[in-house]
């Protein structure tokens, strides 16, 4: 069981850790990472005790943020008025 379920909202991002965090109740942050978000992993551990939360967040946010399109040609197919 999940200590509890945060929205990707509520958390603060870290720029020293490069992680999406939320206070622990044990004095550390639960941390995830954005190439862990984009795995669709979606929880937020705690280095320093066992606990860990649930992320609540849109994958499409997060997934292929960089990714390559296939920019396929776009079919034409001549609309034939019979
Ligand atoms: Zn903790």
């Amino acid at each position: 069981m999940s200590y509890d379920d945060v929205e990707i909202e509520d958390m603060e991002w870290s720029e020293e850790l490069q992680a999406y965090t939320f206070p622990c109740p044990c004095g550390d942050l639960f941390q995830i990472t954005r190439d862990d978000l984009r795995l669709g992993e979606d929880v937020a551990r705690c280095p320093s005790c066992s606990l860990y939360i649930t992320v609540i967040y849109s994958a499409e946010d997060f997934a292929g943020g960089t990714g390559k399109q296939s920019l396929e040609p776009s079919k034409q197919q001549p609309v034939a008025v019979a």
